[in-house]
C-alpha cells in the first residue's frame, strides 16, 4: 500500500484520537525507517524514546523470533521462565529487589498507585493521598489521567480518581507544604518528558527523598521514559545519587514491544498479596524475551557511556545554534532526552525537519524533542545540528 492508500483506509476505520499525519512508516533498520514510497529518514523519535537501541536490533529481533517460534504466551497462573529473568536481571542493575510486569507505562504507574495505596492500608494507617507535579505525564487511563498534572489530558474525563494533588515541580517548599497525614505517596518523574523536557535540580531530588523519609511517605519515580539508558544512566534517579521506593519502566524496556513494569523495595512489596493485583499479558513470555535481550545488550560495558558522549555531543551544538538563532530559548538536556524551547510553536520546524528526511517532535507545544535510538553516532547528530541550523535560518517567524 501506498501512503495515500493506508490514510484513506485509516480514515475510514480508526477512530480519529490521533488526527492527520503525513508519514506511514513501514519498515526500520538501526537509525533509519523508511515510508510507504520507500523514502529513508534518520529516526531521532524512536517511536517516542522506545526503540532505544535503534530499530530491528538483530539481537532483540532475534529473541523475539526464537521466543515466538517456543511460547508466545501463558497466563501469570504458572511460573514464566523469560520474566524471572528478566526480573533477576533488573534487580542485579537497580535499587529493586521485587519487580511487577504489566503492559504499558499507564498500566505500570496504575500497579504503583495501588501498591503505595495498599501498603498503608496493610499497614493498619491507610493514606490513600498521592501527591504529583505540576506539568507531569503519567498515562492515559482515568487514574493516571488524574495523576497527570496538565488539565488538557483531564477534560472531559470526570468524574476523576479521588485523592490525588499537585505540587509544582523543582520546588521543594510547596511540596513540603502539600504533604499531609493523608499522604502516602510521592510520584514524580526524575525528568519531565511530556511536560517539555524538564530536569530537575540535584537539590530538589535530594530533598524530596529526605522529605518522603521524614513524612513517611512513599517514592515513587515514573522512569517510563526516563529509564533504560535515555539519560546516560541507566535509571535517571541515578544521577541525583537518590532511590526511590517504586520505580515504573515500560517504553524501552523491550526495544518496542509492549511492556511495562514496577520494581519496589522488598518491604513495599509486601503491600501486594496473592490475588491484589493481576493482569492477563504483562510480562507473558514474548515481551520478557524481548526486554531480556534489551536489558542484556543496555548492561554491557560502554554502552551507558556512549549515549553520555553522544548526548553531550547533541547538546554542545545544540548551544551552539543558541547563539545562532533568537528562536531558540533554551536548551535542556540529560543524556539523549533533549528538548529544544523555542519562542513559537515547534510544529512547523518538526515538518521541515521531517521534509528534509529527519524525523523527531515535540514535547508540548514549544518544546522540539529528541530522543534518538540510544545506538545514534555523532555523524548523524552532526548532519541533526547542519539540518536544524538551516531550517531556523530559513524559516519565516
Ligand atoms: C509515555 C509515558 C507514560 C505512559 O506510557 P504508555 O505506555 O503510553 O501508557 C507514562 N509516564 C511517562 C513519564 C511517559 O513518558
Amino acid at each position: 500500500m501506498d501512503t495515500k492508500a493506508i490514510k484513506a483506509l485509516n480514515d475510514a476505520h480508526i477512530i480519529n484520537t490521533y488526527g492527520e499525519r503525513n508519514l506511514a512508516l513501514v519498515r526500520g533498520e538501526g537509525m533509519s525507517v523508511w515510508d510507504a514510497e520507500g523514502r529513508e529518514y534518520l529516526d531521532c523519535f524512536a517511536g517516542i524514546a522506545v526503540a532505544s537501541l535503534g530499530h530491528c536490533h538483530p539481537e532483540v529481533t532475534d529473541a523475539i523470533c526464537k521466543q515466538a517460534q517456543t511460547l508466545v504466551h501463558v497466563s501469570n497462573l504458572y511460573y514464566i521462565e523469560p520474566q524471572v529473568q528478566l526480573a533477576e536481571l533488573l534487580s542485579r542493575h537497580s535499587f529493586a529487589d521485587r519487580w511487577f510486569f504489566a503492559n504499558c507505562g499507564a498500566t505500570a504507574n496504575e500497579a504503583a498507585m495501588k501498591l503505595a495505596r495498599r501498603y498503608w492500608t496493610q499497614k493498619g494507617a491507610p493514606k490513600p493521598e498521592i501527591i504529583t507535579a505540576e506539568q507531569s505525564f503519567h498515562g492515559r487511563t482515568i487514574a493516571t489521567i488524574t495523576a497527570t498534572g496538565q488539565p488538557k489530558y483531564r477534560e472531559g474525563f470526570e468524574p476523576l480518581l479521588p485523592g490525588l494533588r499537585y505540587v509544582p515541580y523543582n520546588d521543594l517548599e510547596a511540596l513540603r507544604q502539600a504533604i499531609t497525614p493523608q499522604t502516602g505517596a510521592v510520584m514524580l518523574e526524575p525528568v519531565q518528558g511530556e511536560g517539555g523536557i524538564r530536569i530537575p535540580s540535584t537539590d530538589y531530588m535530594k530533598g524530596v527523598r529526605e522529605l518522603c523519609d521524614e513524612q513517611n511517605v512513599l517514592l515513587i519515580l515514573d522512569e517510563v521514559q526516563t529509564g533504560m539508558g535515555r539519560t546516560g544512566r541507566l535509571f535517571a534517579h541515578e544521577h541525583f545519587d537518590i532511590q526511590p521506593d517504586i520505580i515504573t519502566l515500560a517504553k524501552a524496556l523491550a526495544n518496542g514491544v509492549p511492556i511495562g513494569a514496577l520494581g519496589c523495595t522488598e518491604e513495599v512489596a509486601q503491600g501486594f498479596a496473592p490475588g491484589t493485583h493481576a493482569t492477563t499479558f504483562g510480562g507473558n513470555p514474548l515481551s520478557s524475551a524481548a526486554a531480556l535481550a534489551t536489558l542484556s545488550v543496555m548492561t554491557r560495558p560502554g554502552f551507558l557511556e556512549h549515549v553520555r558522549t553522544v548526548g553531550d555531543h547533541f547538546r554542545d551544538g545544540l548551544y551552539r545554534l543558541t547563539e545562532k538563532h533568537g528562536a531558540i530559548k533554551e536548551i535542556r538536556s540529560l543524556g539523549l532526552m533533549i528538548g529544544v524551547e523555542m519562542t513559537q510553536p515547534v510544529k512547523p520546524v518538526v515538518d521541515a525537519m521531517i521534509t528534509a528526511g529527519i524525523i523527531c517532535g515535540p514535547a508540548g507545544p514549544n518544546v522540539l524533542r529528541f530522543v534518538p535510538p540510544l545506538i545514534i553516532e555523532t555523524h548523524h547528530v552532526d548532519h541533526v545540528l547542519n539540518t536544524l541550523d538551516r531550517i531556523l535560518g530559513e524559516l519565516q517567524w
